[in-house]
């Protein structure tokens, strides 16, 4: 992921914009005034565009009113913003319901390969109707439609730009999807030097397939 200094000239920040899919996880407190949200308690999440990525912030709605929601008609970096209601997280005791679907459009939120950007947003809509996601907002960066989809469970916000796919087109992505949720995903490949995940794995020639990739039953 190359990173940019702020204050770069704004047609450098957009470079680097378009494919952020990082997941953004939602607050368990107020980023302005610190104080905890309560289960069922409202809420406003804000898309702030900074170089390279997009940064969520959480407020309280007395936060929101005094100090953002002007900030929202004018301030150009802010690119999004929705309301929600906190739920308290599920206690670590319950185990996740495992979904091949979510699992699969994790791993390539994390990849954040272009290749994959159609499958991203298949998977995406996969999960809106099985009530999983839902869309909380959209904007346009760049001449693209982005959705912001919220993971109904645990609050993370994943910003899924449109492909604006063709007819003639869905045919191909829909069974690289299928593909990919039979198979897993392959192994990454040398051509991109991936910073963040040095793990220390001997090198046998063959790469092990990547942690999580296994599609269970
Ligand atoms: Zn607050």
């Amino acid at each position: 992921m190359v990173r940019i200094h702020a204050g770069q000239p704004h047609f450098l920040q957009d470079l680097y914009l378009m494919n952020d899919w990082r997941i953004q996880a939602r607050a368990s407190h107020c980023q302005e005034c610190g104080r905890g949200f309560t289960d069922g308690q409202p809420y406003h999440s804000m898309l702030w565009a900074k170089p390279g990525h997009y940064r969520r912030q959480d407020v309280c709605p007395q936060c929101w009113t005094q100090h953002y929601r002007q900030q929202a008609r004018t301030r150009p970096d802010l690119v999004s913003y929705w309301r929600g209601l906190y739920e308290a997280p599920p206690s670590s005791s319950e185990p996740m319901p495992h979904d091949a679907v979510e699992e699969l459009l994790r791993q390539l939120c994390q990849r954040q390969d272009a290749r994959y950007w159609p499958a991203v947003y298949i998977l995406a809509v996969m999960m809106e109707r099985r009530r999983l996601l839902r869309v909380k907002e959209q904007f346009w960066r760049q001449g693209q439609r982005v959705f912001v989809y919220e993971h109904v469970r645990t609050g993370e916000a994943f910003t899924v730009p449109d492909p604006a796919l063709k007819l003639s087109e869905l045919g191909t992505v829909q069974r690289l999807v299928a593909h990919l949720l039979e198979n897993g995903l392959p192994a990454q490949d040398g051509k991109r030097d991936s910073q963040t995940e040095s793990r220390p794995v001997e090198t046998t020639g063959l790469q092990p397939a990547e942690t999580g990739a296994s599609a269970h039953g």
